[in-house]
C-alpha cells in the first residue's frame, strides 16, 4: 500500500484552526461551545465532509466523522483527540490528533484502500476543564465513567447549567444518550503530542505509548490558631503553615519512597491565612495532585497523606480535613493496539520509544470500553498549554502516516 500524507495541507489546517481564537496569535483560546468554538466546530465539519465522511454528533456535542467500511455493522475503528484549548494555550493539543486523524483518513482513502470496519474520527467534547471544571467531559460520558445526572449538576462559572450552555450551541437530546453502546469500537488510537521531553531528548520521533497515568487530586484543610508574631511564644503556637510544611514533605516522602519512577505527588497550591507578616498562619489549604500508572501504589500515597495527616493534626493540635476531588483508575493501553502501533513503525523504518503518558488524555476513558493506545510526537521542550507549544511539521507527518498505517491494520 504506498501511503502519502499531504504535509502540506495538514500544515495549512492546523493554522487555519488555529486563527479560530480567542487568543492573540499565535496563543490559541478555544473554550468548549463559546462562539469561537462553535466556529472551529463548522469549520472542521466542512473538512470532513469534503473527504465524504458522515458525520454525526451526540447531545454533550462529541462529533463522530465516520468512513463506512465494507462490512458497515461491524465495530468501528476510532481514532481522534479533542480541539478544545485552555486560556493561552498552543496550536497542537489536541489537534494533531483530529486534523491529522483525518489527514490519515483521506491518505488511505487516497492510497486505493477499502476497510472492512468503519474508521471513524472522534472529536471529543470538552477534553480541557476550564468550563465545567473537570476534564474529559466527552470522553466520560461516552465510556459511561460519568453519569448524566452528574454530569447534569455541572455548570460554569456564570452558574449556566450544561443543559442550557448545550442548548445554547443548538444541541439536543438526552446526556443519557451519550453513552456508546457496548462493543461500538473495535479499536481506538489516539495520535498527541507528548506534553514532556522524553522523545526530543532521546531523538526518538515517535512514542508507544503502553500505560496512562491518572492523577488523584485532594484539597486539604488545615486549621490551627492565630495570632501575633510578637506575642504569642512557640510553646503555644499551633501554626497552620508549619503543620503544612510537614504534610508536604511527607507527602513528597510518600511518593519517593513508593518502589516506583511513575509515582509523583505535586503540592501545586498553598493558601495561607490571613497571609501577614505578623501574623501566625492560622488556616492554609493545599492542593494536592498524585499520579500513577498502577492503581494501588497511587491510592497507597493517598493513605500514606492521610495517615500523616492525623498524626501532625494530633501533635501539633490543628485540625486537617481532606476532600476527596477525584481519582480516575489508570489505564493500560491493549496489547493488541500497541502491537499494531510498534510494527506500523516497523513497517515505515521509524524508530519508537514505549513510553507512559504522564498526562491524561480522552484515551483514559476510551480504554474502559474498546482496546486502546496512543501515538506520541515530539514537541519542543516538552512545552505544551502555552503558545510556543511546537511540534513539527516532518514529526506530524510521520505520526499521521504511521497513523494512517494502524488504521489499516486494525480495520482491514
Ligand atoms: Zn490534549
Amino acid at each position: 500500500m504506498k501511503l502519502d500524507v499531504d504535509r502540506k495541507r495538514l500544515v495549512s489546517e492546523i493554522e487555519a484552526l488555529a486563527s479560530i481564537s480567542d487568543g492573540e496569535a499565535p496563543a490559541v483560546t478555544r473554550i468548549v461551545f463559546t462562539p469561537t468554538d462553535l466556529k472551529a466546530r463548522a469549520w472542521l465539519r466542512t473538512r470532513c465532509e469534503e473527504a465524504g465522511l458522515a458525520v454525526r454528533w451526540d447531545a454533550v456535542g462529541n462529533t463522530f466523522a465516520r468512513w463506512a467500511g465494507s462490512d458497515p455493522a461491524a465495530a468501528a475503528v476510532g481514532t481522534g483527540s479533542h480541539i478544545d484549548a485552555i486560556p493561552n494555550a498552543g496550536k497542537y493539543d489536541g489537534v494533531v490528533g483530529v486534523l491529522g486523524g483525518l489527514e490519515a483518513i483521506r491518505a488511505l482513502q487516497r492510497s486505493g484502500f477499502r476497510p472492512k470496519h468503519s474508521i471513524e474520527l472522534l472529536v471529543f467534547t470538552s477534553e480541557e476543564p476550564t468550563r465545567f471544571g473537570i476534564g474529559c467531559l466527552g470522553s466520560r460520558l461516552l465510556s459511561g465513567s460519568l453519569s448524566p445526572e452528574a454530569a447534569g449538576r455541572l455548570a460554569d462559572d456564570e452558574g449556566k447549567s450544561i443543559d442550557e450552555v448545550r442548548g445554547g450551541a443548538g444541541l439536543q437530546g438526552e446526556l443519557a444518550d451519550v453513552k456508546l453502546a457496548d462493543g461500538y469500537y473495535k479499536a481506538f488510537v489516539e495520535l498527541h503530542i507528548e506534553q514532556g521531553p522524553l522523545l526530543e531528548r532521546q531523538q526518538i520521533p515517535l512514542g508507544v505509548v503502553t500505560n496512562i497515568a491518572a492523577p488523584a487530586s485532594l484539597r486539604i484543610s488545615i486549621a490551627g490558631a492565630g495570632g501575633h508574631a510578637g506575642g504569642v511564644l512557640m510553646p503555644d503556637r499551633r501554626d497552620a503553615l508549619c503543620a503544612a510544611a510537614e504534610l508536604i514533605l511527607a507527602i513528597e516522602n510518600a511518593a519517593l519512597t513508593s518502589g516506583a519512577w511513575d509515582t509523583v505527588a505535586t503540592v501545586g497550591m498553598c493558601e495561607v491565612f490571613p497571609g501577614a507578616v505578623n501574623s501566625i498562619p492560622s488556616q492554609v489549604r493545599l492542593s494536592v495532585d498524585i499520579r500513577d500508572t498502577d492503581r494501588e501504589r497511587r491510592d497507597a500515597v493517598m493513605r500514606a497523606a492521610e495517615n500523616a495527616g492525623q498524626a501532625i493534626s494530633a501533635k501539633r493540635q490543628v485540625a486537617i480535613h481532606t476532600d476527596l476531588l477525584n481519582a480516575d483508575a489508570p489505564a493500560n493501553c491493549a496489547p493488541g493496539v500497541v502491537e499494531a502501533l510498534s510494527q506500523s513503525c516497523q513497517k515505515r523504518g521509524q524508530n519508537f520509544l514505549p513510553m507512559v503518558s504522564r498526562a491524561y488524555h480522552d484515551s483514559l476513558f476510551m480504554a474502559r470500553i474498546t482496546p486502546t493506545g496512543m501515538l506520541f510526537i515530539p514537541c519542543r521542550n516538552g512545552y505544551s498549554h502555552r503558545p510556543d507549544e511546537y511540534a513539527s511539521a516532518e514529526d506530524i507527518a510521520r505520526g499521521t502516516l504511521v497513523l494512517a498505517e494502524t488504521l489499516a491494520v486494525l480495520s482491514a
